[in-house]
């Protein structure tokens, strides 16, 4: 029988492979590009073209594909066969260099923002050489970055991957300051810990709302929900089981190195967390790691939902993206070190990433805001929409002793100065288990809790190695040069305490007087997309992300535009479905039970005028309002669905449909919702939450 290890990115093109099939000095060349980005000689690309197509062939390709993120939030890929007519009628399969390198798909189709016009349909695509390129079903896929013809991002890797750059300069910077010399490189890694329901597929494919909108408008609670906490790490259902074998060994022959799987708290909710890995690296992963838990799902009678809120009433789906920074010789900068310059330096670095979040909170809220996460973020079952990060109390009290000049309690009794003094040994803070903290310190990493299922970890990423890029950044300018750098350095730590403690929340998240502390604290608190999308513009965010060359301004301009198209545009399909629903099933279903109790009830008086009917009529005449305030309620969603028409700016729509649309969806789900419970189950038309919650056995 085949174990793990040896299928194991079978279907990746990696070291292995590499070292296997490229001669010793294309080797070379290819390693000196992914680990030190160096260019690559078209004679090189030629070589490694040829090696992955006959690897790709044998392992039963036929097509490759440049494999990309454009902003619809998903993967594109458009396939191309390896085939090439021969003289004799026959076919070669061939594969050149400057294929590999850079492709011209048709763009027009992809959200660009205003960046390219359809005229100039063509954008291209370019190799990431860091992330190996891999085998799905029948197609070699190039991991690729997608640019327009102005070489402006299309995509959401160029901006990664120029943020791991901007973070990678400024840090190597802070580590010279240290004496560290050797290091040639830091990078950020990312642990995307990824939440997800599994419904039947029957019962899905039932449901409108499902099937266009990934979440379900309507559906009444059943009678039990998640109140007895006996799913979270509970016994996994044999069919599920079943599913996330299959699952672990696709995405294990894609080299995604997927680790944990659990049941999560809701009912039909399950996890997998892979072990970390690089930050681009990561994302793929993750992009990759969504498509086949759908994919796996469907051979199972099931459906993967990614969606952030797919239940109201039970807890929705998020993603933890655990984020360190290790140099390259595998030193994590996060880990609390033994020698006074260590802790020092592991000092700096967390103070760097306490300021970015402070300062940039902003970004980090805009980063993971979807119409989707919208219904999360806030909503007592995920982190709040204010940001806040959590140090635990032991080394929060470090941080306190540094402000103040203290000597740290406990331990030992004397003040603490940088660069001299070792760090009293702090235990990993264990207190954080209620997980209600959006951005939490864990032992050597950082816990940002804030994103949504379906969200792509590139986003959160490009603003959080920005941020600490510009942190960093400030340190070193300041550093750099200074005569007596353990006074300037223990200067700075304080001064970044003193101004970003704030930002500094150890207790529960959850609790609405921490709300009203965040504000007397001047954090901010944006509940919704269209509250916090305009301020990617912002003179601070626009002058700071074009200073590490993140993105242009042109970009961010386009991007702020896409993301409030894509709440416009989710919300009103979610608007326009309701309606088709109400109007089409659940209106008419109730109708015909009404009629059916009617006659019931005539049938009755007929048999024995002396039966009072009086349950039947208080019945219909409930429902009968249910039913006028139902068309009441679907008549005016349709009346503001149409004014959005009338709106010209993006701005304006998003915060109409903030306003007007999304109320009246929810008006009109309470009645429908409320009159499912009073219809036979019988005439309900679409399967109901207990049918979906607990159908998967
Ligand atoms: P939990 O959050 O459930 O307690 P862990 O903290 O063990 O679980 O790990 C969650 C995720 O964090 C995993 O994907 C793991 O690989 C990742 N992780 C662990 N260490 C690091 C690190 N230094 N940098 C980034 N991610 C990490
Ligand atoms: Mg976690």
């Amino acid at each position: 029988m085949q174990t793990v290890s040896d299928y194991f990115g079978s279907m990746v093109f990696d070291d292995r492979v590499m070292r296997a099939t490229l001669s010793a000095d294309v080797y070379r060349s290819l390693k000196r590009t992914i680990d030190r980005g160096a260019q690559l000689d078209i004679s090189v690309a030629n070589a490694v073209a040829n090696a992955m197509k006959d690897w790709a062939v044998a392992h039963g390709a036929t097509h490759y594909t440049h494999w990309f993120q454009p902003l619809t939030g998903i993967t594109a890929e458009k396939h191309d066969s390896f085939i090439t007519p021969a003289p004799d009628g026959s076919v070669i399969m061939e594969f050149s260099g400057k294929e590999l390198i850079k492709g011209e798909p048709d763009a027009s189709s992809f959200p660009s923002g205003g960046l390219r016009a359809t005229f100039e349909a063509r954008g291209y695509t370019a190799w990431d050489p860091t992330s190996y390129a891999f085998i799905k079903g029948k197609t070699l896929c190039i991991p690729t970055a997608f640019c327009s013809y102005g070489g402006e991002a299309l995509d959401k890797k160029t901006p990664l991957l120029r943020s791991m750059e901007a973070l990678n300069r400024q840090a190597l910077r802070i580590l010279r300051l240290f004496g560290n010399t050797g290091v040639k490189c830091v990078r950020t890694s990312v642990g995307p810990e990824q939440e997800y329901f599994l419904i039947d597929k029957e019962m899905y494919d039932k449901r409108k709302d499902l099937i266009y909108t990934g979440r379900t408008l309507f559906g009444a609670k059943s009678p039990k929900g998640q109140e007895l906490d006996d799913h979270y790490f509970g016994v996994i259902k044999p069919r599920v089981e079943a599913y996330m074998a299959d699952l672990n060994e696709e995405l294990w022959k894609l080299g995604v190195l997927a680790k944990t799987e659990h049941n999560e708290v809701a009912p039909a909710q399950h996890e997998l967390a892979p072990i970390y890995s690089t930050t681009n690296i990561a994302t793929d992963h993750n992009q990759l790691t969504m498509e086949i838990m759908q994919k796996v799902a469907s051979r199972h009678g099931l459906v993967c939902l990614l969606h952030e809120k797919p239940f109201a009433g039970v807890n929705g789906s998020g993603k933890h993206n655990n984020w360190s920074m290790a140099t390259d010789k595998g030193v994590n900068l996060l880990t609390p070190g033994e020698t006074p310059y260590e802790n020092a330096q592991f000092l700096l670095f967390l103070c760097a990433v306490l300021k970015a979040v402070d300062d940039y909170q902003d970004l980090l809220r805009i980063a993971v805001a979807t119409a989707g996460n919208d219904h999360r973020l806030g909503a007592n079952e995920a982190p709040p929409a204010v940001l806040s990060v959590f140090l635990g109390d032991e080394l929060t009290a470090v941080l306190d002793a540094i402000e103040n000049d203290k000597p740290y309690s406990g331990k030992k009794k004397t003040q603490l100065k940088l660069g001299v003094d070792v760090l009293p040994l702090f235990q990993k803070d264990t207190t954080d288990r209620n997980r209600t903290s959006p951005f939490a310190f864990t032992g050597n990493k950082f816990e940002f809790r804030m994103l949504g299922s379906s969200n792509s970890i590139a986003c959160a990423n490009i603003m959080l190695n920005a941020a600490v890029a510009e942190s960093l950044k400030q340190y070193a300018d300041r550093l750099e040069g200074v005569e007596d750098f353990n006074t300037a350095l223990h200067l700075m730590i304080k001064k970044t305490i003193k101004d970003h403690k704030r930002i500094i929340f150890n207790g529960n998240g959850y609790d609405e007087a921490w709300i009203k502390e965040a504000e007397r604290r001047g954090l901010s608190n944006y509940r919704t997309t269209p509250d916090c999308m305009p301020h990617l513009l912002d003179k601070k965010n626009v002058d700071m992300l074009v200073s590490h060359g993140v993105y242009s301004e042109t970009e961010l301009r386009s991007r702020c535009d896409i993301m409030l198209d894509n709440y416009c545009k989710a919300v009103l399909i979610e608007a326009e479905t309701m309606v088709d629903m109400a109007e089409r099933q659940m209106i008419p279903a109730i109708e015909k039970y009404v009629s059916e109790i009617c006659k019931t009830a005539i049938l009755k008086k007929n048999f024995a005028p002396d039966i009072s009917c009086d349950y039947e009529h208080g019945l219909v005449k409930s429902l009968s309002q249910s039913i006028e305030r139902a068309a009441a309620c679907t008549a005016e969603l349709k009346e503001v669905v149409a004014r959005v028409r009338d709106f010209c700016g993006i701005i304006s729509e998003a915060d109409f449909i903030r306003d007007e649309i999304l109320p009246r969806m929810g008006a009109l789900r309470a009645v429908v919702d409320e009159a499912e419970t009073k219809t036979a189950a019988e005439y309900w038309p679409v399967p109901t939450y207990g049918e979906l919650l607990f159908g998967v056995r």
